[in-house]
């Protein structure tokens, strides 16, 4: 049957440990924004991906798993990995990686912004000082498996390997960092770079910059060398609005970001392929944390936040803005805050709050 022009069907992943958990407030909130903004989204819910698949199957997804969720609109994913049954690198290797590879899901989007009632660990600050977003390159650059060693085992041991850099992979992530720069109120943009020490790849990817910027003459952008611009997002983090960076340096600011806003159980992440060929996939940063899991005290929020990015993708930017707003809302609230944050609320009240305050928002 012919679908509704704007009926969505999203793919949902809980996975392992406190994905389990996490899962059903983010899709309790994103129930709330359908309702609340007129949304008609289906959820179909998958099971693989997870240690009890693959207790049972031998191995993390099925065969057909590409033509079981290839066809949605996105992937709404938990969290993955039982280190003390199954290595990381098998359930990694087996899932979220083989989605990231085969869907050509090529940004890695990331969100950073102090919110009310999370403290943060630089001195002083307060929400709206630190609200950018990092922008990585997920699929070339340093992390290539081109290289090898010479002379094993010997003194002339040499170990070699090399970064790759495509004009079509530099040029696709920087038109995505541009279009989101000018999407933003402040539309600026930074680039993250050490062309002073990596004297062949960097500079191409200065020069991919300047000449990309000539095609959004709204937006300003610099650039830092990723030395100081580590040093100024803990120092000057209101310079920043959208930061792109290679697939190393993006790693690197991806994570000393939302370190600087506090925790790691509200931030979200978002694996994009900005053409829309294949579905793109949202997930709270944090990963199935088997120290908590089963106590349902998990903080649902970078889970629910996931869901307002992925609404975001998906063209339903006022529900997604809501959705923010909730959050913002209820985690200025102790009684609502989960313990991480120093409050009072298991993962379903906060969840159940957030939901409310989405079915309230103007
Ligand atoms: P990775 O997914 O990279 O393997 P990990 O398994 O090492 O990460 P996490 O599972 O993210 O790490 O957990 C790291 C720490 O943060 C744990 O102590 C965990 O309890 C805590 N933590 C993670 N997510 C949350 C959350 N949503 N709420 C509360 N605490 C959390
Ligand atoms: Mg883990």
């Amino acid at each position: 049957a012919a679908r509704r022009a704007n009926a969505l069907k999203i793919a949902v992943i809980a996975g392992d440990g406190i994905g389990k958990e996490v899962m059903p407030e983010g899709l309790r909130v994103l129930r709330a924004a359908a309702e609340r903004f007129g949304l008609d989204i289906t959820f179909d819910e998958f099971p693989f991906s997870s240690w009890d698949y693959y207790e049972q199957h031998g191995r993390m997804l099925p065969v057909d798993w590409k033509d079981q969720i290839g066809g949605h609109d996105a992937i709404y994913f938990g969290a993955v990995g039982w280190p003390e049954k199954i290595a990381d690198h098998v359930s990694l290797w087996g899932s979220l990686l083989l989605f990231r590879r085969e869907f050509d899901q090529y940004v890695n989007l990331r969100p950073v912004r102090l919110m009310p009632g999370v403290p943060s660990p630089l001195a002083g600050r307060k929400p709206g000082d630190i609200d950018f977003y990092v922008v990585r390159e997920n699929t070339e650059g340093e992390y290539s498996s081109i290289g090898g060693r010479m002379f094993e085992g010997t003194e002339r041991e040499v170990v070699v390997q090399e970064t790759v850099m495509s004009r079509v992979g530099v040029d696709r992530i920087l038109r995505f960092a541009f279009e989101l720069a000018r999407r933003t109120p402040k539309k600026h943009l930074t680039s993250a770079t050490k062309s002073n020490g990596i004297a062949i790849t960097m500079p191409y990817w200065d020069e991919r910059v300047e000449a990309m910027a000539k095609h959004y003459p709204d937006v300003k952008w610099d650039k830092y060398h990723i030395d100081i611009l580590t040093a100024h997002f803990v120092l000057n983090p209101q310079r920043f609005n959208v930061v792109v960076a290679s697939n190393l340096f993006g790693d690197i600011l991806s994570d000393l970001g939302p370190a600087c806003t506090g925790t790691i159980g509200i931030a979200p992440s978002g694996n994009i392929n900005p053409a829309g060929d294949f579905p793109s996939l949202f997930e709270p940063v944090h990963g199935s944390a088997p120290d908590i899991a089963g106590q349902g005290i998990a903080n649902p929020v970078g889970q629910i936040w996931a869901g307002a990015m992925m609404l975001d993708h998906l063209g339903h930017a006022q529900a997604a803005a809501a959705i923010v707003r909730a959050i913002e809302e209820v985690l200025a609230q102790k009684p609502l805050r989960t313990r991480d944050l120093g409050g009072l609320a298991d993962t379903e009240t906060c969840g159940a709050a957030i939901a409310d305050a989405v079915a309230r928002s103007a």
